[in-house]
């Protein structure tokens, strides 16, 4: 086991003594006090106090040091930006935003983060050197693996940008991105739901789209498309046109747009998905019926959903979730009506708590997974090593 691995039990924030973590690991105590000696060089792990065993000298006890490293999560939105700056629990120490129009183009938007990002730690009086990395989310496909979008529909002039690399020139620190669909699901667990190892976020706003959690993992699939529920075909609707070019969409259905026409079809006024929640929250019966019905042609595929990954949480976010229960009430009629009894016996269905937040927690929550993972504080511990036997070779 590596010095990685046994960072990997620590991160869990609980106390640990050298006994407990030699018993864990197989290692012996020796090989466990220099691997706790390299964590503690690096920053990553402090000794815990208050606990005194009885009578004899107090046991050591070591976690998590969740101020030693800082990261920046970021939200960019259609028409407006978040940046927040973390520790490595999360916690949130400092938050900016701003209106800015993504199909400003990249270097505007990008400018800002970088601004931000020096504003937060100035805010904060921390040095650069305490950043660890900055997480990003997009309103569009993203190419996780090198944090490009990928012919974004709402991003004139991002097709391919690299993002990492611009922020890089300015912060020399791993940059993470992904689609703001994966990052709410990843914000929503570590915001309310930490327990919980299989998941689905949908969001339903403009378009509708999921972040699946599944074993713990985000699961983005082959070319970063997994979840792109928006266009799967629901039953009843052939002669809706989408967007998309196809019919008989969800999306072209029950994301804001169409729940807007819906209302206005019924002699009721509405421009977007949020006029629509604004109807039903002043009681408007006609928004009420039409976001039913949103709810239960979203519950058909979320159903399906259901069946394929048995999640333990469907968590309903974006604007439209702003509907509430009148939401929730249609989808849960599909899903219970459409799924195995098994599937939905403890299936949990709700509204996202995290709410405008999810985005901003779920965008440090990826930069905080990658300063942690075993991989990354392997190299780190090797990189010590390999400093330390030049120093060595230096002062003979
Ligand atoms: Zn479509």
């Amino acid at each position: 086991m590596r010095t990685g691995e046994l960072f990997d039990l620590l991160r869990d924030g609980r106390p640990w003594t050298r006994a407990q973590l030699a018993e864990a690991t197989g290692l012996a105590r020796s090989t466990i006090t220099a691997r706790i000696d390299t964590l503690m060089r690096l920053g990553l792990v402090a000794p815990f106090g208050g606990a005194r065993s009885t009578g004899g000298r107090p046991p050591a006890l070591f976690a998590l040091n969740p101020t030693a490293k800082l990261v920046v999560g970021v939200d960019i939105g259609a028409t407006h930006a978040r940046a927040a700056l973390t520790d490595l629990n999360g916690s949130i120490l400092g938050e900016v935003d701003t209106q800015i129009a993504v199909a400003d183009g990249p270097e505007a938007v990008l400018s800002w983060v970088v601004q931000s990002v020096r504003d937060l730690l100035e805010t904060s009086e921390r040095p650069v050197t305490d950043l660890a990395a900055i997480g990003i989310g997009l309103p569009g496909p993203v190419e996780h693996s090198t944090g490009r979008p990928i012919n974004p529909p709402i991003m004139p002039g991002w097709d391919r940008f690299d993002v990492p690399a611009y922020l890089q020139e300015k912060y020399d620190v791993p940059v993470l991105v992904d689609n703001d669909v994966n990052i709410m699901a990843l914000g929503e667990r570590r915001g309310h739901l930490r327990d919980v190892d299989d998941l689905v976020l949908i969001k339903v706003a403009t378009g509708i789209g999921a972040g699946i959690v599944s074993g713990g993992v985000l699961q983005r699939g082959a070319q970063g498309t997994a979840g792109d529920l928006g266009h799967v075909r629901v039953p009843g609707a052939d002669d809706v046109p989408c967007r998309c070019g196809n019919s008989g969409c969800l999306e072209a259905v029950a994301a804001g747009p169409a729940l807007a026409a819906a209302v206005r079809a019924q002699g009721e006024q509405a421009e977007t998905g949020g006029d629509v929640v604004e109807l039903v929250r002043s009681g408007s019966r006609v928004a009420m019926g039409v976001v039913r019905q949103a709810g239960r042609d979203i519950g058909e595929v979320v159903a399906t959903m259901v069946n394929l990954i048995n999640p333990s949480v469907v968590v309903i976010g974006g604007q439209v979730a702003g509907a509430g229960e009148h939401l929730l009430a249609g989808i849960r009629e599909s899903v219970y009506h459409r799924s195995l009894p098994l599937a939905t016996e403890h299936l949990r269905i709700v509204t996202s708590r995290a709410g405008g937040e999810a985005a901003v927690l779920g965008a440090s929550a990826l930069a905080i997974e990658h300063v942690l993972s075993p991989d990354v504080v392997e190299a780190a511990s090797e990189a010590l090593a390999a400093a330390d036997a030049a120093a060595e070779v230096a002062g003979r």
